[in-house]
């Protein structure tokens, strides 16, 4: 079995220890990852400043390496895909647009320009504002989306002109080391070394002080670490964390319509998205025929392993997040929860667990006030909208949060009462490539996305001021 190798100054590195990766459809090893020690994440950080001078110093360079590497992931879109889905377990329809995703995210990078800033005189003196890269940014990815976040971190900042040390999840870094291999000889040595192992190589990373600004996805208990690691050098962060979004259901909607789009939402993925729906509040004149359409709807998902063609819903992706759902859901029950659909985990091997309709719960309880990533939704009935609001905002979180309603008109003036980054009308996580994305409270900080969002996030500006000799 393969063992993948880690890209340190454009050399491949296999390591003598490795982690082994396991499909969590079958529960079976799909291979095997190098593991980055204290030697070769100094080797990957001093490469990465070696190579920052001639990288940054050259545009050109870097728009055409940006478009190199989209046509590498085009011509291996399926590979990586599949492998996405042997190891994070999402069916292959749905990951089969994520290496092509991070394509299009690469190609729109080369293409952009960041609009300079005019320069202007001000008492004789002339000044201008640039914008100048990092240096060194580290970028720690997560399992839900491995691929499609690695893009949105390192793309734009490798454009601005920083060079990078990315290290993807212990639990899904093949698909990350494979697209390492795959890029070896497109990017100059040193500009994008990949590392792997588990959260002490994350935090080997962050607190080098050679690293400029850290780009990290992932939990808010890590976000919340690697914030106090960045304090001691005031590094710079961007932090996309947790979300316990709320979708708000109001009665004048079409229940069978509206059900079938919720399920999705917050099923994609069996529910392992940052900005799935995780607390549904509906107003009580559809409330029953909310929850009845979406247990009807979940009893008939096809759930299993992602890479037969009919499979509607994966496994979850580690054991850890599988026993975390069906802890929820116990504790729900224990409390007197009415379980609509699924409930129990399937039948083994691999880390099934059904989608999940759960009602007569609500705040305190944990599967409400917890973020469960997994397929469990609880369904919590509200009589006047503005409840329903202040509800959705009473949490530590803001991600996302929606309102579905059939009177675009009414639900206008409530959205913006929403604090969360970012709120929708009868849609819920979904993106634009050229909107920022990005949450408020402990949903994370500074925002993520294409075009100028993105790119600022990977420059500092500087003031050059000039007077006559
Ligand atoms: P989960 O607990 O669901 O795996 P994490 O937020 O811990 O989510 O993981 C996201 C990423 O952060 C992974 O790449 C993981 O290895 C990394 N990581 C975990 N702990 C740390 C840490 N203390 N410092 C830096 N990175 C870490």
């Amino acid at each position: 079995m393969k063992t993948y190798p880690l890209l340190i100054d454009g050399e491949l590195v296999v390591t003598a220890t490795t982690d082994a990766v396991f499909d969590p459809a079958t529960e079976q090893v799909v291979g095997h990852a190098s593991r980055a020690d204290a030697a070769l994440i100094d080797r990957a950080v001093s490469a990465a400043l070696r190579a920052f001078p001639a990288w940054s110093a050259d545009t050109a360079l870097r728009q055409r390496t940006l478009r190199a590497a989209a046509v590498v992931l085009r011509e291996h879109a399926s590979e990586i895909s599949r492998l996405i889905t042997l190891e994070q377990g999402r069916p292959l329809k749905n990951t089969a647009a994520e290496p092509l995703n991070a394509a299009a995210t690469l190609e729109q990078f080369a293409d952009y320009a960041p609009e300079a800033a005019a320069p202007f005189e001000e008492g004789g003196k002339q000044i201008r504002i640039i914008r100048k890269p990092f240096g060194v940014v580290a970028a720690i990815t997560p399992w839900n989306v491995p691929v499609g976040i690695l893009f949105t971190k390192i793309t734009p900042a490798l454009r601005a002109g920083n060079t990078v040390v990315a290290k993807p999840s212990e639990h899904t870094p093949l698909s990350t080391l494979r697209i390492a291999e795959l890029l070896r000889d497109v990017f100059p040595p040193g500009v994008l070394n990949i590392v792997a192992g588990a959260g002490e190589v994350g935090a080997a990373i962050a607190r080098d002080p050679r690293v400029g600004k850290i780009t990290f996805t992932g939990s808010v208990a890590t976000g919340r670490r690697i914030f106090e690691t960045a304090a001691r050098d005031i590094k710079r962060l961007t932090l996309e964390l947790g979300g316990n979004d709320a979708a708000i259901v109001l009665d004048d909607v079409d229940p069978e319509t509206v059900a079938e789009k919720l399920f999705w939402v917050a099923f994609r993925n069996s529910g392992q998205v940052c900005f799935a729906v995780k607390r549904l509040f509906v107003q009580r004149g559809v409330f029953d025929a909310i929850v009845d359409a979406l247990a009807r709807r979940a009893e008939r998902t096809r759930v299993g392993n992602g890479l037969e063609a009919d499979t509607e819903l994966g496994p979850l992706t580690s054991r850890t997040q599988y026993e975390r759902v069906a802890e929820l859901v116990d504790d729900a029950r224990a409390h007197g929860a009415r379980i609509h659909s699924g409930g129990a985990p399937l039948e083994g091997p691999g880390w099934f667990y059904p989608p999940t309709i759960v009602s007569g719960i609500g705040p305190g309880s944990r599967l409400v006030d917890e973020e469960q990533f997994g397929p469990a939704l609880p369904v919590i009935p509200f009589d006047d909208v503005e409840e329903a609001i202040a509800l959705a905002n009473a949490t530590p979180f803001g991600l996302g949060a929606s309102i579905w309603t059939g009177n675009v008109e009414r639900a206008l003036p409530l959205i913006e009462q929403l604090d969360a980054g970012m709120v929708w009308i009868n849609r819920h996580a979904e993106g634009s490539k050229q909107a920022p994305k990005g949450g408020h409270k402990s949903s994370g900080l500074g925002v993520e996305g294409g075009g100028a969002w993105g790119y600022e996030h990977y420059v500092q500006v500087q003031v050059v001021s000039v007077a006559a000799p």
